[in-house]
Order: structure tokens, then sequence, then C-alpha cells
């Protein structure tokens, strides 16, 4: 397998270009950095022998991208520099045009992204048009080069093939992590820069005070778009649905209350939602009560739904199946109420409760204030 090398026009803004400086691409929502993009920046802080400099880059139109970058200017002591690259190209999540803007910012050392759906879509593509092999789902950063990252089914087999100069081989293939998340890797990367990187949100906690911690805001300029090449996209943009618009999101939520397959119906689930909606949480589901239909699948917490890692989890009738602490256990506190004492969800618990769920969310409910 060859990655196909794509040239482009050399990035116009020559005067970003810095060597040993780190990018953190950024996605906004209402004139503000997205969580996700702020754990990005908190990773970029961890690099320890980088330039001192941040720079962020922002992309869209209208006048949330301005307050997006003014948010970006001031959200932490080390970026030094807000990029707004201002296209209507850029307002929508397409992976082909911000992969090629990405592409453009070349010249440094680091590129990092959050691995959400954003990050992942764009950052592997950008990274083949830049002829590298990007690092991702990294959970630690122990050097400049030098990654911990989820171990992947295909890792141990790719790892001499080496061709695109990561030790172990990554995700140009298919991507699994195995014993649901649980064994880990040190990876060293040994290409050229940039080394592009996505990092688990979950593992780089935005600092409480990171917002009012700066004293000198960040330079903001202009991207130069004249150049951009356009090309012919394979995607195009239609629709976004949202969930409810009243919740918080689950990825980001301080609070998340979990039903598993106990709750038995959709009707009993609501006992969920309603103490969710007292404690201003977010609503989560294992994969068994999704399966068996009680909750859409955009709430599943685990391997292969959402990674969750809230101030507060309370999983109710939750068994703690391997898969669902792959996607829970980063949680500061955890609380879990479930009939049988031997459950595995009460060896992660830091507050158990043996007892039945359909009496206890109800006295929860009577007794708890409102949010
Ligand atoms: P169960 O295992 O049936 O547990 C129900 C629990 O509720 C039991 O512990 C029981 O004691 C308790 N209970 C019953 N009645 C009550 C009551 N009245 N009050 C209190 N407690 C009660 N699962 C995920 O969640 N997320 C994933 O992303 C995920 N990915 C997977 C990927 C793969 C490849 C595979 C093979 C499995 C995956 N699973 C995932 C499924 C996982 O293995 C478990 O089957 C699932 O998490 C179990 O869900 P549960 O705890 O709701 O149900």
């Amino acid at each position: 397998i060859r990655k196909r090398a794509v040239s482009f026009p050399a990035f116009p803004g020559a005067s970003i270009h810095r060597h040993g400086s780190t990018l953190v691409v950024a996605e906004h929502e209402g004139g503000v950095i997205k969580p996700p993009s702020l754990s990005a920046l908190a990773a970029a802080t961890c690099l320890p022998d980088r330039d001192s400099s941040v720079s962020v880059l922002v992309a869209g139109s209208g006048p949330s991208l301005h307050q997006a970058a003014s948010h970006a200017a001031s959200c932490h002591s080390s970026i030094s520099n807000v990029l707004v690259a201002e296209s209507d190209k850029f307002k929508n999540p397409l992976a082909e045009p911000w992969a090629k803007l990405v592409h453009l910012s070349g010249g440094y050392s680091h590129i990092i992204a959050a691995a959400n759906s954003f990050g992942k879509n764009v950052m592997p593509r950008a990274a083949a048009l830049l002829d590298v092999s990007p690092v991702t789902d990294v959970t630690g950063i122990s050097d400049s080069n030098t990654f911990v990252r989820f171990l992947n089914k295909y890792s141990y087999s790719f790892s001499i093939c080496s061709f695109a100069k990561v030790d172990i081989y990554n995700d140009y293939l298919i991507f699994k992590p195995i014993y649901a998340g649980n064994a880990l890797c040190t990876v060293r990367y040994t290409g050229a820069n940039p080394c592009i990187l996505t990092i688990r949100s979950t593992s780089f906690p935005v600092p409480q005070n990171s917002a009012d911690s700066k004293s000198n805001e960040a330079s903001i300029s202009q991207v130069d778009l004249s150049t951009f090449d356009e090309g012919l996209d394979k995607s195009r943009y239609i629709s976004q649905t949202s969930q409810d618009g009243e919740r918080p999101d689950l990825g980001n939520a301080r609070i998340v209350i979990t039903g598993g397959r106990a709750l038995k119906s959709a009707e009993n689930f609501k006992l969920i939602e309603d103490l969710a909606k007292k404690l201003g949480a977010a609503v989560g589901a294992t994969r068994a009560a999704v399966d068996a239909g009680f909750v859409p699948n955009d709430l599943q917490v685990g391997q292969t739904g959402k990674i969750v890692a809230p101030e507060l989890y309370m999983a109710f009738g939750v068994s703690g199946a391997i898969q669902h602490l792959a996607g829970m256990r980063d949680s500061k506190v955890i609380v879990a109420v479930n009939n049988d004492a031997d459950a595995p969800i009460f060896q992660v618990a830091d507050y158990g409760l043996v007892g039945d769920l359909f009496e206890v969310i109800p006295e929860l409910l009577e007794k708890l204030p409102e949010k």
C-alpha cells in the first residue's frame, strides 16, 4: 500500500512557518472553541521540547468565526497566534477542504486535533496530503516524538512494515483497539515534519482556569486563501441533525447518567432521562440498552460508542462489561446502582449501592432538589 504524494503550492502566509512550533486545528460553535479542541490545546502544551508558542487554526465564516478567534486568542498563555481561514468552504466540517487547509498550513513540527469525528475525518487525509503518517488516539505524551496510544489489532503485524515511518504502523488499514482499549502501546514517531496527532480529549483535561490565565492576547491573522486549490471534492454537505438541544452533549457533559438493560423498556428509560434532567446531566446507555431499542445509538457509551470522562458518572443497572468500561473508566467519580453485589461495575465504582434501580431512582427524584 502506498500513499499518493500530492503536490500543492507552498502556504502563502509564509510568516506563520516556524520550525519547532505547534498548530492546533480547532473546531468552534456559537463563537467559542469546542471543548475537545481545548483538550487538543492542553495536549499541545504537554509537548516538552517544542518552541514555546502554539498557533491555533480556526476556519469558517460569519461573525461567530471572529468571536471564536478571539476566544482562541485568550484561552491559553501558550498561544502566540490565531490563524483565521475565512471562507464558506470551511463552514461545514467536510474533510476534503479542511484537509487541504491543514496541508497548506505546513511548516509546523506538530499539528494536533482532537480524536473526535472531526479530527478522525480530517487529520488522516491531511497527513496523506503531507505524505506523513498520523499518530492517532494519543492518550499520553512522553516527549515530542514519543506517544502513548491504544494498541490496535494490527499494530503488531505491521510493526516491521514501518514504511510510513511510524515504528508501530497504525490506522491506514482497520483501526480496532484490542482488549477494549485496555492495552496501550508507546510509539516513537520517526517520520518527517509535521508530526500529526489526534488526541483523546478525555486524557487531556482542560485546566479550569485556562480561560482567564492569559494576560497578553495572541495575535490574530488571516490566512491568505488566494491559492487555495478547491479541486474536485468527493463529498457534499447536506444537513446536520443534532440531539435534543436542552441536554448537554454526552461527550462533554459534567454529569452523565447511564442506564443499562435492566431498565427493561424505552418507557422505563424515562426514569434515567428524568434524573438526568433534574441534575442537568447527559444521558448515556449501554449497548444492550441501545440494541434493545430503549434509546438511539448516539447515546451508547463504550468501546463502540462514545468515550466520556465526566466529573460524575452514575450507572443504573449496568453490569460493567469491559467494553462499557472502555468508554467511561476515566470518569472522576463513578456511582453504580446494581442489584447484584458481584456485578463488575462495583470494581471501578467509587460509590456503589446494591439495590433495585426501580426503587432507588424514584427516591432520588423525590429527594433531589430541582436543578
Ligand atoms: P447486562 O450485562 O445484562 O447487565 C444488566 C445489569 O443490571 C446486571 O448487572 C444486573 O445485575 C443489573 N440489574 C438487573 N435488574 C436490576 C435492577 N432492577 N436494579 C439494579 N440493577 C439491576 N457495551 C457497551 O455498553 N458499550 C459498548 O460500546 C460496547 N461495545 C461492544 C463491542 C463489542 C465488540 C462487544 C462484543 C460487546 C460490546 N458491548 C458494549 C456489549 C457488552 O459486552 C455488554 O454486553 C453490555 O455492556 C451489557 O450491557 P448492560 O450492562 O446494560 O446489560
